[in-house]
């Protein structure tokens, strides 16, 4: 059985945002309790326990990350964007959108998060394992060629995706589970016909300057790239059965048409019905069907290849249950090895009103999203 390989680096626990209203960064003085920023060092720190300590444990073969070096941003980010942070980081900080903020330590964590996903694809890129994960923060998924967003400052999967291209792979699909939409991700390749996006999300639409993109099915890609985004914005509680109807329905048949060399799975467990970013409703149970997913799509197209880029994912606790359920299912473990502790959501009957109407509405976006892929 292949293990799997996870990347991880201690630096990136120098980025710390604080505390304040949730992810405002700002505190009115009206609580006497604040939390931390949602994306804060616990949130990893229970993933590598959980990881450690778990029953994956003797699944998971250890490796250091190492931080990116500045060339090695160029290939998704704009030079300009680069020496912005680099100036923001020297002079000691800056807030770059809402709940996104350059702190000390902050660049170092960021230059950790972007070398330790190059240094993951790079493994599996030299033949020396297939399943590789990526633990990795700040997120990345947010961040555009040129503008911060959502938490993100650099794009560790779009830059992984780079260094698959400029190797061998001449053809990668991105799959992103995480709540909200992987618009950078997708702004980065929106006009290429050898990366296909594909992002699961929350329908939240577009939130301001950072992030103009709106997330929704009819943004398909432009130019080359027209018929290479695939949006699956997804009602708030779609749960588990829901999101598991729209990975048959939708992504494999889109990745099927594609025949990528190459997977990059984007996870984030703020799609979980515990989530205080996000409305999903994902338990243990939806999260391990996903991986599992995932490995058929690797064994079937990229010979058993999947680079797995860690993203959001909020609740200090369920989380990390979430992670290892996901990684379990990329490990295609005949059963599950932990029980859920917190999801109560029954499996039948309760869900059948909302499967329906999921199905309704995504057979209309399917057609009309094929038929602009064949056209292009
Ligand atoms: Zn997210």
């Amino acid at each position: 059985m292949d293990n799997l390989h996870v990347f991880w680096h201690e630096g990136m626990l120098k980025h710390n945002l604080g505390q304040g209203v949730f992810d405002t960064l700002h505190d009115p003085g009206f609580l006497e309790v604040l939390e931390n920023h949602p994306e804060n060092a616990n949130r990893v720190k229970n993933m590598i326990s959980i990881l450690k300590k778990g029953p994956i444990g003797p699944h998971i073969q250890w490796h250091s990350g190492r931080p990116a070096i500045l060339h090695e941003l160029h290939s998704f980010h704009t030079p300009e964007y680069v020496k912005m942070l680099i100036e923001a980081d020297a002079a000691g900080g800056k807030t770059l959108c809402g709940g996104t903020r350059l702190n000390p330590g902050s660049w170092e964590a960021a230059l950790l998060a972007a070398g330790t996903t190059l240094e993951a694809m790079q493994y599996i890129l030299d033949g020396h394992g297939k399943l590789c994960y990526a633990l990795v923060r700040p997120p990345g998924h947010h961040a555009q060629p040129n503008q911060a967003d959502g938490y993100c400052f650099l794009n560790n999967a779009g830059l992984a995706v780079q260094l698959a291209l400029r190797s061998s792979c001449k053809r990668v699909a991105v799959v992103d589970i995480d709540v909200h939409y992987g618009n950078g991700t997708a702004e980065g390749f929106y006009e290429r016909d050898d990366v296909l996006t594909i992002s699961l999300h929350m329908n939240h639409g577009s939130w301001g300057p950072s992030h103009p993109q709106s997330g929704l099915h009819d943004e398909i890609g432009r130019g080359n790239g027209r018929g290479f985004n695939l949006n699956i914005p997804l009602p708030n509680g779609t749960g588990d059965r829901g999101y598991e109807h729209a990975m048959h329905e939708l992504v494999v048949p889109a990745i099927s048409k594609f025949k990528p060399e190459m997977i990059v799975f984007v996870i984030g467990q703020d799609s979980s019905a515990f989530d205080p970013n996000g409305r999903q409703c994902l338990t243990m149970s939806g999260y391990r069907r996903i991986g599992q997913i995932m490995r058929q799509q690797a064994d079937q197209f990229s010979g058993g290849c999947l680079l797995v880029v860690q993203e959001g994912g909020y609740h200090v606790t369920y989380a990390s249950y979430c992670l290892h359920a996901i990684l379990e299912g990329v490990l295609n473990l005949p059963q599950p090895l932990l029980t859920d502790p917190m999801a109560y959501y029954p499996e039948e009957d309760t869900y059948s009103e909302r499967i329906e109407f999921i199905k309704k509405y995504w057979q209309e976006v399917s057609e009309s999203w094929l038929k602009e892929s064949n056209a292009s």
